[in-house]
């Protein structure tokens, strides 16, 4: 394999085998890096039966694309997984590992880094070269201070947050090499058998990958109220998502919550509704294009972010609103 020192990235797809919108972020962010750094960019995918995704990854001005494929990969397993990646790092010496600040790859990229005796930055969101070095940064202390980070050691394994990187760039005519890596799946790695896998069903945009969300907060008062949110939402087209009192009340489904310690999002138009705007949730939405605020506090600290911004009772606002939209479309 003539790849050392290529960059590569985790690839991670859907349940159809569509290639992940963060994967081809991950790729954009890798190309312009291997650019910087006159490198290769290798993408790795790891599962069974991946002739469609490996040939779609391929469009995507990758060098290297190393296939994993094997029935007992069929599933997600994070140690089989971590196996294939690890070995596949200490074989070709790659300069950095991007994986997507996904569950799986918060699950894969720690273990990785550990096997490998090498250094971690999670959740970037902006990545370049300086002096020959990557240098990534992030939002730390609920997003008051972007933090800078440089990787001694090599490879540089890093998870990259949704939304802040442009995706690759389709190019049907690359001529990307495909390199078979089953010889590097190892059952011995596996010490956890998973029992169970139950898949729910999702409905609807979802909050990741959302180009709008409708958000309530404890302003909304209700489950109920969530009911008049989630009208506008299907009007617009938009994901439901929430700050963390609605969730913790149980007024809406815990995965809606953005913030700290739930999603982080960056859709091109954010409407908060009922929310204040504590650190704890801007730190999950501030990447939003376009920030709309409905709050009946005009002193409410969300205003301070906000592009656009209604002072009200959003019972009164949401249904005049969802009218005119509704009429701008009929
Ligand atoms: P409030 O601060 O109570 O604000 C409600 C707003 O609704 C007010 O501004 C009010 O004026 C307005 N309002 C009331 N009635 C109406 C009406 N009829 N029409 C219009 N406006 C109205 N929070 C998160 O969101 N996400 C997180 O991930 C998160 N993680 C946390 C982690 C830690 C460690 C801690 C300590 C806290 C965390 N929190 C998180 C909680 C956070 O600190 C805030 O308590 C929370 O974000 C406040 O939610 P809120 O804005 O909905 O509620």
């Amino acid at each position: 394999m003539d790849s050392r020192n290529d960059i590569i990235v985790y690839a991670e797809y859907n349940e159809k085998k569509e290639i992940d919108r963060l994967t081809l972020e991950c790729l954009g962010a890798g190309r312009r890096l291997a650019d910087d750094w006159g490198c290769g960019l290798g993408a790795v995918i790891i599962g069974e039966n991946m002739s469609g995704p490996v040939n779609e990854l391929i469009n995507y001005s990758v060098d290297h694309v190393y296939v994993a494929d094997s029935p007992g990969l069929k599933e997600f397993h994070p140690e089989l997984y971590c196996g294939v990646m690890a070995r596949l790092c200490r074989k070709i010496e790659p300069r950095a590992v991007l994986f997507g600040n996904t569950l799986p790859g918060l699950d894969l990229a720690p273990r990785v880094s550990f096997s490998l005796d090498t250094g971690l930055v999670t959740d970037c969101v902006a990545m370049w070269i300086e002096e020959g070095r990557v240098v990534l940064s992030k939002p730390v202390y609920s997003g008051n201070v972007i933090a800078e980070y440089n990787i001694e050691s090599k490879p540089a394994v890093i998870t990259v947050r949704a939304k802040t990187q442009e995706k690759a760039q389709r190019c049907d005519a690359y001529n990307g090499k495909i390199i078979p890596i089953a010889e590097m799946i190892d059952e011995k790695d596996v010490t956890v058998r998973v029992m169970e896998r139950v898949l729910e069903l999702e409905e609807g945009p979802q909050l990741d990958d959302a180009d709008i969300i409708v958000a309530g907060g404890r302003g909304i008062g209700s489950k109920e109220g969530f009911g008049l949110l989630a009208e506008l939402a299907k009007t617009l087209g938009a994901a439901l998502g929430a700050s963390r009192p609605p969730c913790d009340l149980g007024w809406i489904n815990a995965k809606a919550q953005v913030g700290q310690t739930g999603e982080i999002v960056g859709p091109s138009v954010y409407i908060a509704v009922g929310i204040s705007g504590s650190t704890q949730h801007i730190v999950g939405m501030y990447t939003s294009r376009t920030i709309i605020a409905i709050n009946k506090d005009a002193q409410a600290p969300i205003f301070d972010i906000a592009d656009y911004g209604i002072v009200g009772n959003y019972e009164e606002i949401i249904p005049s609103f969802s009218n005119a939209l509704v009429a701008e479309c009929v």
